[in-house]
């Protein structure tokens, strides 16, 4: 998937559906864009001139429940890492994303539905070849017992680990291999989770108010509420590899490089990618 041209959508798509902390209702267009573009929100609610945001790791501003980026007029989005992840499997490279509110839209709590929009857009190759970031040195940082290493490679891959000592996770870790899996069969589909206990308080903090079972799994002590079977028996360590693409797709680039991640966040992603940019010698633009 890197040694190809960059990629764009060939028509403009849209949808709707709730944020998922704001409770708001949210339309979102997703448009082609020229080569170089890389990924561009738009927010229609705001002034002309000020209401661009890079998807770029130093535009991030909040990754509490989620990651957020702002830009220096203070247009803000959030929620933004399933939508990356899902414009990381298709392998596109161009967009310009036009949302009226301030929060991208959780649609079922994964990124397939916005796998299958960009997919009816249609994906279409531009006349200038991908760079991408390729790792010359192995990197490790920490974050209390949390880290994240990354060592040269000739594709992408992943091996999380996640610790939630609970009844209802029964699988901990999961290794995606881009060569060897696939972000659309083996990462889309899960959703995101929480923990029936955790509702109350994200309340309290003005989150989760578009949360519903419908988009989110909640378990409690010893049962899953929602209806129906998970999607995946892993759901839950497949949802944070997903959570951890979206993430690291805020790198502006592709990575190529062989990952170890053991109980990574969202604040723990975007240190890595702080720590990266800052050591130009570990890694080359190819
Ligand atoms: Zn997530």
């Amino acid at each position: 998937m890197f040694n190809l041209s960059q990629k764009t959508i060939n028509n403009s798509i849209s949808c709707n559906s709730v944020g998922l902390h704001s409770g708001c209702n949210v339309n979102i267009k997703i448009h082609p864009a020229p080569i170089n573009t890389g990924i561009i929100f738009r927010r229609t609610d705001l002034e002309f001139g000020k209401n661009e945001i890079k998807a770029e790791f130093k535009n991030v501003t909040t990754t509490n429940l989620g990651t957020s980026i702002a830009n220096e007029f203070g247009a803000s989005i959030s929620t933004i890492e399933h939508l990356m992840a899902s414009i990381w499997g298709c392998g596109i490279d161009n967009l310009i994303i036009e949302i009226d509110n301030i929060e991208v839209p959780i649609m079922d709590g994964s990124s397939e539905p916005f796998v299958f929009l960009i997919e009816c857009a249609g994906i279409t190759p531009q006349n200038e070849n991908r760079k991408v970031i390729e790792i010359l040195e192995k990197i490790r940082i920490e974050d209390g017992d949390k880290f994240i290493e990354v060592e040269p490679a000739k594709d992408f891959g992943i091996d999380l680990n996640i610790d939630f000592n609970h009844p209802q996770i029964k699988i901990n870790n999961l290794n995606f291999n881009s060569n060897l899996h696939s972000f659309k069969n083996d990462i889309c589909r899960a959703r995101t989770f929480c923990f029936k206990h955790e509702i109350e308080q994200m309340h309290k903090l003005g989150l989760a108010k578009g949360g519903s079972l419908d988009n989110s799994i909640v378990i409690d002590h010893d049962k899953i509420l929602n209806d129906g079977a998970l999607r995946y028996k892993d759901e839950f360590i497949r949802h944070k590899t997903l959570d951890f693409i979206g993430d690291l797709f805020l790198a502006g680039h592709y990575i190529i490089g062989h990952f170890k991640g053991y109980k990574v966040g969202h604040t723990v992603n975007n240190k890595f990618l702080h720590y990266l940019f800052s050591n130009p010698q570990k890694w080359r633009l190819v």
